[in-house]
């Protein structure tokens, strides 16, 4: 379906749970969160027919993510039952990867298409300051898990942050020269957690990818939010995901769902359509998802105001 601008809008985030096994420095705080109750929470249930009405409405793509998605009980058969979806062609995660390796067999055969696995540092004790409490070899480990399973693509989202892990950088490359994954480097956006670290962590990708003539810019594929390139011999690939500096909102095919029930058609809007109280009537949630789709923002405002305008939490709508 398409929103008032011509988008054509056919691609469902879902934030399964706001829950999660790790803290990253710039998405939760250090105490953790409160955790909802059971009852504020979408149930399987719920979030299943929602995303059957979205499909109706020309929904074709479903990233799960959260929170972590993978800290979800039954996170294995919401994936089958997605697939099962009329009109549902492409189901996702994106995952810290922490739990991924043990699970990847039963989601592949669940219908999992693709994972982003979340790695923003290859150095131990990094990775422990980064994510607070995190093992970097349980990440590692779900990616060679991953590929042994033939799971394509598998990409890897890195937040580039300066002083942090911007030192990393030609790590990350030889990743992407050493195995078949999308390393992508993705800008820290000030939404939440982030907005202290903003101002002194940004990192200029523009500079980065003049100062490595290296990289050999390949042609993006149509509906892609990264600009991708190559190394000459590469398995893999690199692509940079810069939502501030090059917005991307023009060509955004994207609503999100939240774990407690609402969809935010903008990441960094404040508006949100609940939908829990519809979900007794197919017609009536129809009509919400409608016109949450049809008046879509526009665009988001972080580079001038340089900051979200939503007031939630990344690890609350999901990445
Ligand atoms: N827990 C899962 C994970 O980490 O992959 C899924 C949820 S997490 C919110 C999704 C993605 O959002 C992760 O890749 C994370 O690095 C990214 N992210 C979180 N806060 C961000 C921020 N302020 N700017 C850019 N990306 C962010
Ligand atoms: Fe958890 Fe993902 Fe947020 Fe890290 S980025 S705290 S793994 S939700």
């Amino acid at each position: 379906m398409r929103d008032k601008q011509g988008r054509n809008i056919n691609y469902l985030r879902v934030s399964v749970t706001d829950r999660c096994n790790l803290r990253c420095i710039y998405c939760m705080p250090e105490a953790g969160v409160e955790s909802l109750e059971h009852d504020d929470i979408l149930r399987f249930e719920d979030i299943l027919k929602i995303v059957k009405a979205s499909a109706s409405l020309g929904i074709k793509k479903v990233r799960y993510t959260g929170g972590e998605p993978l800290v979800m009980k039954d996170i294995d058969k919401l994936i089958y039952e997605t697939s099962k979806l009329k009109g549902i062609e492409d189901i996702a995660i994106t995952t810290n990867g922490i739990l991924l390796a043990d699970m990847a067999e039963d989601l592949k055969k669940a219908g999992l298409k693709r994972v982003n696995i979340s790695l923003d540092t290859l150095d131990k004790d990094k990775f422990k300051m980064i994510t607070r409490i995190g093992n970097l070899d349980k990440v590692l480990e779900s990616i060679h898990k991953c590929l042994k399973l033939g799971i394509k693509p598998i990409k890897i989202n890195t937040v580039l942050m300066k002083g942090i892990n911007d030192t990393e950088f030609e790590d990350f490359l030889n990743l992407a020269r050493e195995m078949p994954v999308e390393v992508r480097f993705i800008e820290l956006m000030p939404i939440g957690e982030s907005i202290k670290l903003y101002e002194d962590s940004k990192v200029n990708f523009e500079e980065i990818i003049r100062e490595h003539s290296e990289l050999i810019p390949i042609e993006n594929r149509r509906g892609t939010t990264a600009q991708l390139y190559k190394i000459q011999g590469s398995k893999g690939k690199i692509g940079f995901i810069s939502p501030i500096s090059c917005k991307f909102c023009a060509d955004c095919n994207k609503i999100r769902l939240t774990s407690i029930g609402t969809i935010k058609p903008c990441l960094h809007s404040k508006e949100e359509v609940n939908l829990r109280e519809y979900l007794s009537s197919e017609e009536l949630l129809m009509t919400k998802l409608k016109s949450a789709i049809i008046n879509k923002p526009l665009e988001h405002h972080l580079e001038e105001e340089r900051t979200s305008r939503t007031e939630k939490m990344m690890y609350q709508i999901g990445g």
